[in-house]
Parts: C-alpha cells; structure tokens; sequence
C-alpha cells in the first residue's frame, strides 16, 4: 500500500496551495495530491470569461506539470477518494487502491447549486463548474440563439455578458428585487441594471423559473407570474454546494461544510479542510482567493508551523464591457454616507462609515481607486483621514 506523509483530496487552488506551502515549509515529506478531474489545477475562475474564447487547456494551467516535478508533488488525475477511513488513517479510491496517509486534507471544493425546477434534467439546462462542463457548453450553445441565465449574481452576469459576446439574445432572471443585493445598494444596482439594459440584456428582478418548458430539450422558461421566455438553452448560476458526501459517514463534523478551527483543523487531529468545502461562521465562501488563503494556512499547520485564519476579506469587482463596479465591505449597516457622482461620465461613488471609520464602498463606473479603497475598509481608516486625499466626496447621508 502507497503511504504518504501529506495526503490532499481535490487539486482545485485550496489542494494547490496547500501543496505549495507544505513543500514551502517540509523539504522532504511526501504529498499526493487526488483530484476526480483530469487536469491539473487550472484557473476555475476564468472559465466564463473562455465561455466566449477559444483556447488550449494548457492555457488554463497554473503550474505546468515540470513545476510539480520540481517540487516532488505527485498528483493522482481521474481517481475518485470514495472512502475515508480515518481510524486507519487511510482512504480507499474508486478502484479499490487503498493509501495511508500522516495528514489529510479534504480540499473536495463544491458543485453548482440548481434549484428544484421542473423539467430542470432536460436538455440544455447547464451549469458551469468544470473545464469538462465548458467544452460541453461552449458545444451546445454554439447552436443556441436565445439562451437564458438564472441568477443575476457576480456569476450570472459575467457569463451573461461572455453569451452575449457570442451573439446570443440574453435573457437574466433573478429573484432579489435588484441585482446584486449583497454587494450594491438600490440605488447603483438601478444604475447597473440601467447600462445592462441599454447593452441588450433582457432581465426579469423578482422573479424565478417556475418549470423549464420543451419535451426533452429546454425551448423555453415559464416564471413565478406565469409569463413564458423562449429559450434554447438556460444556464444556472444560483449558488453552490460544498461536497462533503464523503466525510458524511465517518466523526468528521459538518453542518453546510465541514467544520474546522482558526487552524483549519477539523475535529480529527490529522484531518484539515480547506476551500469551498469548508464552513466557517457559518458562512461558506466560494472564493478563489479564500481557498488561497485557505490552503496555505491549512498546509502550513499540518506541517507544524501554526498559521491563523481570521475571516475572508470580501470584495466584489464586476468588469463586463464598459461596465465597471467594485464593492468592499459592510454597505448595509453603516452611520454615515459620503458620495462622488459625475452624471455626465455616469461615474457614482459611496464611502459607507460606522462610529467615523469607513466600512465599506462602491465604486462604479471609475474603479481605478479600487486597491486604495480595499485597504481603507480592510483597515478601517478613519473617514477624516481618507478625506483628506479624496476632497470630492460630500456627506449625503448622516443617521445622527
Ligand atoms: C465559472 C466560475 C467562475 C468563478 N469566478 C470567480 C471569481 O471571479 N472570483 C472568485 O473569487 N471566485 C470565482 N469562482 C469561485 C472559485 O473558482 C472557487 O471558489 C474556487 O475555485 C474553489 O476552490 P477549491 O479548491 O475549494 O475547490 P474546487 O476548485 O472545486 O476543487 C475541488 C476539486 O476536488 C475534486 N474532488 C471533489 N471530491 C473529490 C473526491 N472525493 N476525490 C477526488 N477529487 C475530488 C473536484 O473534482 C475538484 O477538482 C468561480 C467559480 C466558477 C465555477
């Protein structure tokens, strides 16, 4: 039987940067990396903008395979991890090949979430996780005319806009009242949905596909109120699932994902999470740079060298033709509100302050300030201060 020092489940940026900081931090220790797909890691969150380019999957790569001959990191592609028995400290593939393991981690990331809509296992309802998943939509969409994405979030308009870059007629449906509820607040989503408007997109807010309508291929989407949209092909892009069939039966605790401390160490001594699986506060997080920063701060504590995780630092930035948005932060709850609006270059921008700190912003139209932004709310400068160097934001909105 194979053993190994450092075992990883899933090659997605949560195993590979577990990988790299091991190897950063353990010269010799063995690491073997299973994934179920048959690549290695690539850059999952750049396949909608590939929706509309044509490319080689090398391209996607974020480390060619010599990288992982340098570091002497073995990397098991298309093999499934079925069973963990960690009583054993084994876990047991799809092909019955058992391997031991010193330190696990559980890097399995999440699948598309598509809610329980009739007619939604007919064809042409599709969902984008996979470099396998691209091919087959790029596929069939290719003869696709009207397609429809559900869900207006961060996700749905960026494939929307790589359809529509395509030629297809784009419809959007989303259930908030207006796009992108956690990061805009009413005001700039209006303005949004304003620009995606005038670029052709047809979008239904407050509304949900009802039942995917066709025999057995999708040819159209009847919503909540009963109106109907044809469509000949629909993607979902309503949220995600973390998987954690496999830890289901054994003591590892779960709730949405699996549970782990500051050091992302599961309740089980040698077992990390890391990535879209886990849960922390109870949140999960879906990030490309949270399972990142997840994976090094897993990889370098089962190493010995403790790291601490402290909460993802949440930003949003939407770069879909002429239209541009960053936020960052807490825009819900706040004191004060300070603004910059030029109407004419349709430029609108907000500081969002809680007891005189700022806490969160937008930016939209002009997002060139987004990095300086970024790290005034990540440390919570205080608004007098930030003022200073951007004089044209006026107080709009005072709670006291
Ligand atoms: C289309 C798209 C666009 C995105 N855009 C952005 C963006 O703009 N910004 C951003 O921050 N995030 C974005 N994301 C989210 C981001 O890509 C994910 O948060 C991140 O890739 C998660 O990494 P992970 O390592 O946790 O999991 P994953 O990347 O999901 O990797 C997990 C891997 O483990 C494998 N696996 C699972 N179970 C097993 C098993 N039992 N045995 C073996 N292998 C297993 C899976 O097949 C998969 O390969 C996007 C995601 C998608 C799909």
């Amino acid at each position: 039987m194979e053993k190994v020092e450092y075992l990883i489940v899933g090659n997605g940026i949560a195993g590979l940067s577990a990988a790299r900081e091991i190897r950063n931090n353990d010269n010799d220790g063995s690491i073997l990396m299973v994934s179920s797909e048959p690549y290695l890691t690539y850059y999952r969150l750049k396949l909608t903008e590939y929706l509309y380019k044509e490319f080689e999957d090398e391209e996607l790569l974020v480390n060619k395979e010599s990288w992982y001959r340098e570091k002497n990191i073995k990397v098991l592609l298309s093999k499934i991890v079925e069973k963990l028995d960690l009583d054993n400290n084994r876990v047991v593939l799809d092909d019955g090949v058992e391997i031991e393991y010193e330190k696990l981690l559980l890097a399995t990331g999440s699948r598309p979430f598509i809610p329980p809509v009739a007619g939604k296992f007919k064809q042409g309802v599709l969902a984008l996780r996979t470099l396998k998943d691209l091919r087959y939509i790029k596929g069939y969409f290719s003869e696709c005319k009207d397609v429809t994405v559900v869900g207006g979030g961060l996700l749905g308009l960026e494939a929307a806009w790589a359809l529509k870059n395509l030629g297809k007629n784009v419809t959007i449906i989303e259930f908030a009242p207006y796009l992108l509820p956690k990061q805009l607040d009413e005001e700039t989503s209006q303005k949004l949905k304003e620009k995606l408007i005038r670029e052709g997109f047809n979008l239904y807010l407050s509304s949900s596909a009802e039942e995917i309508l066709g025999e057995n291929t999708a040819n159209g989407i009847r919503l909540n109120d009963g109106q109907e949209i044809k469509t000949d092909g629909v993607l979902f892009s309503v949220g995600i699932r973390p998987n954690i069939d496999i830890v289901r039966d054994t003591n590892i605790e779960i709730d949405k994902g699996i549970l782990v401390n500051d050091n992302l160490r599961t309740n089980i001594d040698n077992v990390y999470a890391a990535g879209d699986a886990v849960e922390t506060d109870g949140m999960i997080i879906g990030l490309w740079s949270s399972g990142n920063e997840q994976g090094k701060i897993a990889g370098a504590n089962m190493t010995g060298k403790p790291m601490e995780y402290t909460g993802p630092k949440l930003f949003t930035n939407l770069q879909i033709g002429n239209i541009k948005l960053f936020s960052v932060g807490n825009i819900k709850d706040f004191d004060n509100v300070y603004e910059y609006e030029d109407r004419e270059k349709e430029i609108h921008h907000k500081l969002f302050t809680t007891d005189g700190k700022l806490t969160g912003g937008i930016l939209f139209g002009d997002i060139k300030n987004m990095g300086k932004l970024k790290n005034g709310v990540n440390e919570k400068v205080s608004i007098d201060s930030y003022l200073k160097e951007e004089p044209l934001f006026k107080l709009v909105m005072n709670s006291i």
